[in-house]
């Protein structure tokens, strides 16, 4: 007789530290899905207590969990327009092929998937500076977007902001961008790895230290966007927040 395993898979030793730390987790149900492009879709969710326990700031992400080959596999995935009066919130997926991805595209209305929240933080710089220069991608535009709607909401809501943003496929640009009149946005196709927006961002370089810099790509592009803000813009270091978003050729997480 053939036996069936009914483990249930663990999350490993990301999972054990996060613990350790105190980590909270939620227990996140689909509400709703809609496909934004074809590599892009937006899945709402019931947060499970999530906004009642945490407060929202701009670029909020949660690590959420994916079953792959029999394991859980943690990924971050950040908010959008998260409604604490009603605890529900959207997470927009950038669509490759990977566990997170693949899930997104399979989510069904009811369905559920756990989060976890940790090492999500966000100060909206003071005083305010005199420009904001982002870079990233449509795996950052929930981010980007967050950002955006901050900076609007600021005491400073005209304040200039120049965004490049990386897109792999023609829909991409259609994606939903938030900018207002006076940013700038220079669209920049996905190249040797990424080096072509590292270049466009090298080549426009001025003396920006009254400037906050702000990058969220693959790793290698975001330590070497990260680097030039600080030396060719000369942002000081404390006005440059980056994290590497995704790795390219592997998984992340
Ligand atoms: C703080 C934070 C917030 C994030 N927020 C979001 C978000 O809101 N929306 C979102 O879509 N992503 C977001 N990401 C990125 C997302 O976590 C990664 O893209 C993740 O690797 C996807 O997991 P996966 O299981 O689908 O693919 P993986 O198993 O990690 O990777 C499988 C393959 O896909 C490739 N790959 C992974 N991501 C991308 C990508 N973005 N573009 C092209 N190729 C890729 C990898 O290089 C690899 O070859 C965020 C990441 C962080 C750290």
């Amino acid at each position: 007789m053939t036996e069936t395993s009914t483990k249930t898979p663990g999350r490993g030793w990301q999972g054990a530290v996060l613990k350790l730390f105190g980590a909270d987790d939620f227990e996140l149900t689909v509400t709703r899905s809609e496909v934004v492009t074809d590599h892009y879709l937006r899945i709402g969710f019931s947060g499970g207590g999530l906004l009642s326990a945490k407060p929202v700031h701009p670029t909020l992400w949660v690590r959420l969990w994916f079953e792959s080959d029999g394991k859980l596999h943690q990924r971050g995935y950040t908010l959008v327009d998260a409604d604490p009066a009603t605890d529900t919130f959207d997470i927009e997926f950038a669509i490759h092929d990977g566990a997170a991805a693949r899930w997104a595209q399979g989510a069904q209305v009811g369905d559920t998937i756990n989060a976890t929240v940790m090492g999500s933080k966000f100060e909206f710089p003071e005083p305010a500076p005199a420009g904001w220069l982002l870079a990233g991608d449509t795996a950052s535009l929930p981010a980007i977007n967050s950002l955006l709607d901050a900076i609007s909401a600021s005491s400073t809501p005209t304040v200039p902001v120049t965004i490049w943003f990386e897109y792999q496929h023609e829909s991409d640009k259609t994606l939903p961008l938030r900018t207002r009149d006076g940013d700038t946005v220079h669209w920049v196709a996905r190249e040797r790895e990424g080096t072509a927006l590292v270049d466009a961002v090298r080549s426009a370089a001025f003396d920006a230290g009254d400037h906050f810099g702000w990058v969220a790509l693959d790793s290698k592009s975001t330590r070497a966007v990260a680097s030039i803000f600080k030396g060719d813009y000369k942002i000081g270091r404390k006005s440059v927040k980056s994290q590497a978003y995704w790795v390219e050729g592997r998984s992340f997480g």
